[in-house]
């Protein structure tokens, strides 16, 4: 047997990279008995069946690091999150429900921000004056201006990364700035994924000239919070966790109208961000809401 890892599936078959070339594979039927799904991500290891014509059958899959639902795909151990300074206006809450999202599924969080050409007034520093502290590293990019695409490859090599982030942001422009072959890889990847919502959930990694693996497809493209509970939902703000065990209810406080809450004591000392507090309000109460109607 060799070992690989599944970069693309299609109608049953799995096409894995190895030492030794691209297989196209099928899987043992004991995957198929157990409920278990090869996913694109996977580490495996593959009989060859036919060496000549590239073929083979996955034999085993190893344990998933992580397992995303949008894009389908395992291993992935980081999300670049992306949106610009400017066009679209950034809106933190939106960024820190991809931050919360991200979290969940226990991925590294980089926080891209793009068109920084554009931007007149600062953004770029005030944004960044807020999530650093919180332990989250900032990188500015302009893909016009060819600027910081060094940083984001740094953070791309050796990596399985997602990119997240709203549409408009610059995200398959920095792709391309990326990796040149990208766009030979993949066409117009903006087309594709509009197309991709119509159709079957697509999923498929790249491999990156200068090493590394990236989802085609951005990640979380369903961002609702209805599988989250309230009271988990602070774990997903790291910045928290310094206070969390201080509070006079402890573990069962969810830092709002409790008496004693060392969250809300940080956030008045400037401890904590406002604009995280205030985003984690505006989620705790989405995510209450939603219960209450069911
Ligand atoms: P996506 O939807 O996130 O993939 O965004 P696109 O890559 O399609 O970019 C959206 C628009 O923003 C396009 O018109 C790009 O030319 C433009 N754009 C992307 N990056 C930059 C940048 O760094 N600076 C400026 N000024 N425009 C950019
Ligand atoms: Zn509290």
């Amino acid at each position: 047997m060799i070992e690989g890892r599944i970069i693309k599936g299609i109608g049953g078959f799995y096409y894995v990279d190895t030492e030794s070339g691209l297989y196209e594979c099928r899987a043992r039927g004991i995957f198929r008995k157990n409920k278990i799904t090869p996913l694109v991500g996977d580490f495996v290891k593959i009989s060859i069946v036919d060496e000549e014509n590239k073929k083979g059958v996955v034999e085993e899959i190893a344990e998933r690091e992580t397992e995303l639902v949008r894009p389908p795909i395992a291993n992935v151990n980081k999300a670049l999150i992306v949106f610009a300074v400017k066009n679209p206006t950034p809106h933190l809450s939106l960024l820190d429900r991809f931050i919360v999202l991200a979290e969940r599924e226990n991925l590294e969080i980089v926080i891209i921000l793009t068109k920084i050409d554009l931007d007149d007034d600062n953004t770029f520093e005030k944004i960044k004056s807020i999530y650093e502290p919180c332990g989250y590293k900032v990188i500015g990019v302009s893909n016009l201006e060819k600027k910081n695409i060094d940083k984001v490859k740094e953070e791309l090599k050796d990596n399985t990364v997602v990119f997240a982030g709203p549409s408009g942001v610059g995200k398959s422009s920095l792709l391309n700035e990326i990796d040149s072959n990208f766009q030979l890889k993949t066409g117009d990847v903006s087309d594709k994924i509009k197309r991709g919502k119509h159709t079957t959930r697509h999923a498929e990694l790249f491999e990156l000239e200068f090493g590394g693996m990236v989802a085609d497809t951005p990640g979380f493209s369903s961002l609702t919070l209805d599988d989250i509970e309230d009271i988990d939902l602070k774990d997903y703000f790291i910045e928290f966790e310094d206070f969390n065990d201080e509070c006079k209810f402890g573990s069962r406080c969810i830092h709002q109208n409790e008496p004693r809450c060392a969250v809300k004591e940080a956030v008045e000392n400037g401890d904590i961000p406002k604009e995280r507090y205030d985003s984690y309000i505006q989620l705790l109460n989405e995510i209450r809401q939603g219960k209450r109607r069911y």
